[in-house]
């Protein structure tokens, strides 16, 4: 250790001296100058115990002070390109946002609106009102309205309907998604009692018709958007549930999870059940996210018989559940797209990524491997095909064909490039499979192949 270098160490006193550093405290709150130059001197002072520097001036400490100032200032909620290729990632955001939904989202943010004015009567308008028609458009429902999240709208729908009554629903169907999410225990907490029936793999129609009493507050359907049982499996199918329901004066509520407004078997996907497809079978109330494959904001979309969404509208649960003005803005700029179904695979980027085809990705994949390849040659670029996952609990079983880059090196592991990726400026996530480094060309845009090219230059 260099006792000489430890003491020429700068004291925080001195360094609020400096030229550079008095204009930061100038724009800068003086607290995060002072833990900036602190940090700046420990961190010297590590490196002059370990022996890793020889030689140290005030300047490297100035200028490492900034570094850590600069990075205390920088927003914490920001970008990352997202190589893994699972499109619906709810640990990196969920859906992108359209173009169109974000011009929406800008022109709401930057002015006053309508949000609950009615411009032709002259007076308070409903904030529901703006929606309600494109979803009745799209879904075929006779009402709709939309909350924060599609947890909010099974809490709202369970409130209104069944408080302080029962909800019976099948033992395969009480699941958990991602983010703890349970239907027990949302259940719990707007006050309906859950009455399990059936077993995990097979529940029948007597099951449900069995446990109905005049306590029975709705039918509950929960599509198990996560996993998938096979085997010897039994459902009640949505017809015969509503039959049921009918019978018995009961209504019938379906969280179907995932929002999917198109046939994605058309594309050469597993068939996944369709909002219309429920509404059209006569489910009463259908909740759905907004985020997931539907493509738009975070929201939770409430849709069905007028009689109950008016029943729901007047909850003052819904107060506390309500929608923002910029989500609002977002999601009806992306159900715009859906009056066109071309339109919509194309602009939503949710769908656009689930849709892309193999040949596009593989020209994707070259492109991308000439620039990695151009800037650096510590690393093996290969292409190869793979499969990526559609994510959100969406789709569990659907293995989409892709292209992918595997990176090898003789220098690193994969774990050390994984980090070094996630560490870079904008961070980069990637998979790992087999000890390599997998870089998935669905989720990437051709925007970011630059930045991702100069973290490896820079490895
Ligand atoms: C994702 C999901 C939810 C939760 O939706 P959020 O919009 O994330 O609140 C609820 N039920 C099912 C079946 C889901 O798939």
């Amino acid at each position: 250790m260099n006792r000489e270098l430890l003491r020429s160490l700068p004291k925080v006193d001195e360094l609020l001296q400096e030229e550079i550093i008095k204009n930061q405290l100038n724009n800068s709150m003086r607290v995060l100058v002072l833990d900036s130059l602190r940090e700046a001197i420990e961190f010297y002072r590590k490196a002059i115990l370990n022996n890793e520097i020889e030689c140290l001036t005030k300047e490297e400490v100035v200028i490492h002070s900034i570094k850590l100032l600069n990075k205390k200032k920088s927003p914490k909620l920001r970008k990352v390109i997202n190589g893994t290729g699972t499109v619906v990632h709810t640990n990196l955001g969920r859906s992108l946002l359209s173009k169109g939904a974000i011009e929406k989202v800008i022109s709401v943010a930057e002015n006053y609106n309508n949000l609950e004015y009615d411009i032709e009567k002259g007076k308070r308008g409903s904030r529901y009102s703006h929606i309600e028609e494109i979803i009745i458009k799209i879904t075929g429902a006779e009402a709709a309205m939309v909350v924060n999240n599609n947890a909010a709208a099974v809490m709202l729908v369970l409130d209104t309907l069944c408080r302080e009554k029962e909800a019976i629903v099948s033992r395969g169907q009480l699941v958990e998604i991602g983010g703890s999410f349970r239907v027990p225990e949302v259940m719990k907490f707007s006050g309906a009692k859950l009455v399990e029936v059936g077993t995990t793999n097979r529940t029948h129609l007597y099951d449900y018709e069995d446990n109905i009493s005049e306590n029975t507050g709705v039918l509950l359907k929960v599509h198990t958007s996560n996993f998938k049982i096979m085997g010897f499996t039994e459902e009640v199918s949505i017809e015969d549930l509503v039959k049921l329901g009918n019978e018995k004066n009961i209504p019938v509520f379906e969280d179907i999870g995932s929002g999917v407004l198109i046939d994605y078997s058309k594309y050469g996907f597993v068939y996944e059940p369709t909002v219309q497809e429920s509404i059209r079978k006569g489910i009463d109330v259908v909740t759905f996210s907004g985020d997931k494959m539907l493509g738009g904001p975070q929201a939770g979309i409430i849709v069905g018989k007028k009689t109950y969404v008016d029943s729901m509208r007047k909850n003052q649960l819904t107060r506390a559940l309500r929608i923002d003005k910029m989500t609002l803005a977002a999601l009806e700029g992306t159900l715009q797209h859906y009056l066109e179904e071309a339109e919509a695979i194309k602009d939503i980027p949710t769908l656009s990524m689930l849709l892309c085809g193999k040949e596009e990705l593989k020209k994707r994949a070259q492109k991308l491997k000439r620039k990695l390849q151009n800037k650096t040659d510590k690393f093996t670029f290969t292409i190869d095909s793979d499969y990526s996952m559609v994510g959100g609990g969406s789709m569990p079983t659907e293995k989409m064909e892709t292209y992918v880059i595997r990176i090898k090196s003789e220098s690193f592991t994969a774990a050390q490039i994984e980090e070094t990726l996630r560490m870079n400026e904008v961070a980069i996530i990637v998979r790992i499979y087999n000890n390599e480094v997998i870089l998935d060309l669905r989720t990437l845009f051709e925007k970011d192949y630059e930045i991702i090219a100069e973290a490896f230059k820079n490895m």
